[in-house]
């Protein structure tokens, strides 16, 4: 244990917040800001509703509409950092569809998201190490869909999906035999593998957004680390969560398909929220096992392991409904 700042960071659970900025659409329809930033305390924000009822939310930190990619970075790297140390961390973002997950942790080719900052910062720090760690780099993705596990760094997209399970190791870890691993060396090569995985997240549905939308979608980076002075070896987990959205369905929307599909994200968001908050009230027993999103982060949630989750809102007065949920499965954890 050679780093004593990133020590200080295990075992931590940080909420953050992320507004969008209202949209072309919203603006050209006369909505408003139901959002209130500038007359809250610091890390607090102000929820106003009809009525003039409000609502005050506090969280580790709040990004607003105007924080670029590089400011959300700033609060998430000095946690990232601690996989190199051997400790397991996860990221998620959670909230209603639209509201920038997907911005948030992949973003654009022009304003990247946490995902590849990530990678970008593991090799930088890795490579200031290097005088005594050796460090190897993998990436897995995989979606979690209806309880099922599909692996979405296969080789040809057009295989039929093979069914992923998870079992436990001698060791007591949860693995996911046969889901693929991709060595990566460098950052230039990381953007485009980041990329086809999530293209074949979209495979199969006329709309990529709204499939993607009612899947998780984890990114898995594994370090192993060797110890070039005294030859000691870690090898550890950091999971990048994109969720499933977290909106509930219109009476009318809820029947066949999508009504199995709603009730199995209402579970493992619900199983999720769950895991968090007995994590952060420190209760005995956790559920893991509720959940084939939570049993996969068994290893990697809790003990030693730092946590970030990203509750991404709409600033907009017709989503208030959804964001005031949000706000409260946030607070729940948190
Ligand atoms: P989700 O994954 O939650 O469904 P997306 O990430 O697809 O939402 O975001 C919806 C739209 O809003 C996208 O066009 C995205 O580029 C845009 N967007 C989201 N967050 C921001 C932000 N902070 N700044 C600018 N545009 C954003
Ligand atoms: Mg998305």
């Amino acid at each position: 244990r050679l780093y004593n700042e990133v020590i200080e960071l295990k075992g931590n659970i940080r909420v953050f917040c992320r507004c969008r900025p209202l949209n072309d659409e919203e603006i050209a329809k006369g909505s408003t800001s139901v959002v209130d930033f500038y007359s809250a305390k610091e890390n607090e924000l102000k929820i106003k509703g009809s009525n003039s009822s409000e609502k005050r939310f506090k969280f580790d930190h709040i990004f607003r509409p105007e924080d670029n990619q590089e400011a959300v970075f700033a609060q998430t790297s000095p946690l990232v950092v601690s996989v190199l140390d051997g400790f397991n961390m996860c990221i998620f973002v959670y909230g209603q569809t639209g509201t920038g997950k997907t911005f948030t942790m992949e973003g654009t080719a022009e304003n990247r998201g946490v995902n590849y900052r990530t990678l970008e910062e593991l090799f930088t720090v890795s490579d200031k190490r290097s005088d005594i760690m050796r460090f190897q780099l993998y990436v897995s993705m995989l979606e979690v869909y209806n309880e099922k596990i599909k692996d979405l760094l296969v080789e040809d997209s057009n295989q039929p999906a093979k069914k992923l399970e998870i079992k436990q190791s001698a060791e007591g870890t949860q693995e996911v035999p046969g889901l693929s691993q991709v060595p990566v060396y460098k950052t230039d090569e990381v953007w485009e593998l980041l990329k086809s995985g999530s293209r074949v997240r979209s495979v199969g549905s006329t709309n990529a957004n709204e499939l993607s939308s009612r899947s998780h979608c984890l990114l898995r980076v594994t370090v192993l680390g060797e110890n070039l002075v005294n030859g000691l070896r870690t090898r550890s987990h950091l999971w990048l969560i994109d969720l499933a959205g977290s909106e509930r369905l219109g009476k009318i929307q809820v029947e066949g398909e999508r009504l199995k599909e709603s009730q199995f994200i209402n579970k493992s968001l619900s199983a999720l929220g769950d895991v968090i908050s007995a994590l952060a009230s420190k209760t005995a027993h956790i559920p893991y096992r509720n959940s084939k999103l939570t049993h996969i982060l068994q290893s990697s949630l809790g003990g030693d392991c730092n946590t970030i989750m990203f509750v991404q809102i709409s600033p907009s007065s017709e989503d208030l409904g959804e964001t005031i949920c949000s706000l409260n499965f946030a607070s729940r954890v948190r």
